[in-house]
């Protein structure tokens, strides 16, 4: 597959690579984030749904139940106004009295009371037991107030069997509407246990029924030390008083656990039902999940960063590794310094430059004057040092920066010096005369005065040579001028006869 180049260039680069070994993790970990948090939502709409689902089977029992008991009483509140009752056999207004439901499992006793606590009639047996009840809150709260309906007493312990129970009571009106009695009914609180025993929560799960004003009837997990605290005055508890039904999170004040609590008020009862979850258990699976996911995750992450990294050091590397070979593609590896490649794009952007400037460019070719003498009296090795030797004078002979040095041949160099004109690079000749001069080769026997060079010099400026080639060809006509006029000197291409010079540049 062939790649359009600006691609291909952008994923050869060290940036992109590492760029994406970057973003590419963030991104994992911002599309797992919302994974995980979107699998919490689940667990706690399982919860809720849970909670609600519980809280509903639980409220209708207990609804039902508490409905079935206050039927009974209200029948017992009504019958003892049927004609005849007052003078029906104790047997029979047994019969008439109290129905079959006042035998069901749960129920304790159930009584009569005339309006100074003493028993009249039992559902369970004539005569009535003897007790006396006018202590009891119920009993004091019916007498107090006439349209208390149903009253639903705090727990108590019973004195006729000391089982724990709660008392179901509704007031008797006299004919005059005086307070005549009460009927009541008891229920044992192990009714509620087995209710909330039946239903399977979490450990830390917990099941709360209270009275409306604060008092815990029944809870589940069971401790008898729960039963009959009152909790009025709790955030929690407020809560459940204000909004009657509905959910929230918040901490237990009697054990400290947050909790997930789902309530409601248990039909028109004075009672408030909840159903509590551990926001720790609600969590527990997702946690376990997003462990695992996560680890997994941030290794995916770590292996990619480190893989990118990896691989983008190895681009880099490689770039440099590119770029060194092009310096070294450039230069001339005796010297050190520009060869004849880089030379000629030098020039051509010179060229352009001059023409586009107007300002001049000279040339200068410098030949090694009987160079192979060295080379066949001293040996190659030497032939080296004098060329290294003459690099180190060229270089030394210009100071503008944009001024070009190059070994352009065997012994051949040049120097290339843009914005100067032939009277300048007269000058730079002059100098480079000089400093090989002072050149030698001590280890050699070359003392300096030994080595010269001929310099050929040609300047463009106003359009003087056509072409670059042109403008060299000069330079080189100047070259063969000086070594023929004797060598160690320089020729200008300005000075010779200019059109012989163009006739041979040509
Ligand atoms: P002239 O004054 O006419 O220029 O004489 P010359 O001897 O310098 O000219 P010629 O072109 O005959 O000889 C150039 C010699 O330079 C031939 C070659 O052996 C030698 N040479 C070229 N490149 C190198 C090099 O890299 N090292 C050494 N030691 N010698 C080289
Ligand atoms: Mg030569
Ligand atoms: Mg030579």
């Amino acid at each position: 597959m062939v790649l359009p180049p600006r691609l291909a260039r952008r994923l050869r680069s060290a940036r992109t690579w590492i760029t994406l070994g970057v973003l590419a993790p963030v991104g994992m970990l911002v599309v797992s984030g919302m994974m995980l948090l979107d699998l919490r939502r689940d667990a706690w709409d399982k919860a809720e749904q849970t909670s609600q689902n519980l809280l509903q089977v639980i409220e209708r029992d207990i609804a039902r139940n508490v409905e079935i008991i206050d039927l009974t009483l209200h029948a017992v509140v009504d019958n003892l106004k049927a004609p005849g009752v007052a003078e029906a056999s104790p047997e029979l207004r047994q019969l008439i009295l109290f129905d079959r439901a006042a035998t069901a499992r749960d129920m304790g006793a159930m009584f009569v009371l005339d309006e100074n606590g003493g028993s009249l009639f039992e559902a369970a047996q004539t005569p009535a037991r003897k007790v006396n009840y006018a202590d009891r809150d119920y009993f004091q709260a019916h007498k107090a107030r006439g349209d208390l309906g149903l009253y639903i007493s705090r727990p108590l312990v019973s004195r006729l069997t000391g089982i724990r129970m709660v008392v179901l009571s509704r007031r008797i009106d006299k004919a005059d509407g005086s307070f005549g009695g009460i009927v009541l009914a008891t229920l044992k609180l192990s009714f509620f246990g087995r209710l909330f025993d039946r239903i399977g929560l979490d450990e830390d799960g917990a099941i709360n029924l209270y009275l409306r004003d604060g008092t815990r009837l029944m809870r589940h997990p069971y401790d008898a030390a729960d039963i009959g605290v009152n909790i009025a005055g709790a955030p929690t508890f407020e809560r459940f008083l204000r909004e009657r039904s509905g959910s929230f999170v918040g901490t237990s004040v009697r054990d400290g656990v947050e909790r997930h609590y789902a309530f409601t008020q248990v039909g028109d009862l004075p009672l408030v039902l909840n159903v509590a979850l551990s926001t720790r258990e609600i969590e527990a699976g997702w946690r376990a999940k997003a462990l695992v996911i996560g680890a997994v995750v941030l290794a995916l992450c770590g292996l990619t960063v480190f893989l990118s990294l990896l691989y983008g050091r190895d681009l880099r590397r490689r770039a440099a590794m590119q770029a060194e070979l092009a310096r070294l593609s450039l230069t001339d590896p005796l010297t050190g310094l520009p060869n004849r490649r880089r030379f000629e794009e030098t020039y051509g952007r010179a060229w352009k430059s001059a023409r586009r400037t107007g300002k001049p460019l000279s040339l200068l070719v410098v030949d090694t004057d009987h160079f192979k003498r060295y080379n066949d009296r001293y040996g190659h090795a030497v032939g080296d040092e004098v060329l290294k030797g003459l690099a180190r004078c060229l270089s030394e002979s210009v100071l503008r920066p944009d001024d070009l040095v190059a070994r352009v041949g065997g012994e051949e160099f040049v120097l290339l010096l843009p914005d100067t004109d032939d009277a300048g690079a007269m000058r730079v000749a002059g100098k480079v005369h000089q400093s090989v001069a002072a050149l030698g080769v001590p280890t050699a026997g070359i003392a300096a005065g030994t080595v010269t060079v001929s310099i050929g010099l040609a300047t463009e400026l106003g359009g003087a040579w056509e072409w670059p080639e042109a403008l060299y060809g000069a330079a080189d006509a100047a070259l063969y001028e000086a070594k023929a006029a004797g060598r160690n000197r320089t020729c200008s291409a300005e000075r010779a006869d200019p059109a012989r010079m163009h006739a041979e540049a040509a």
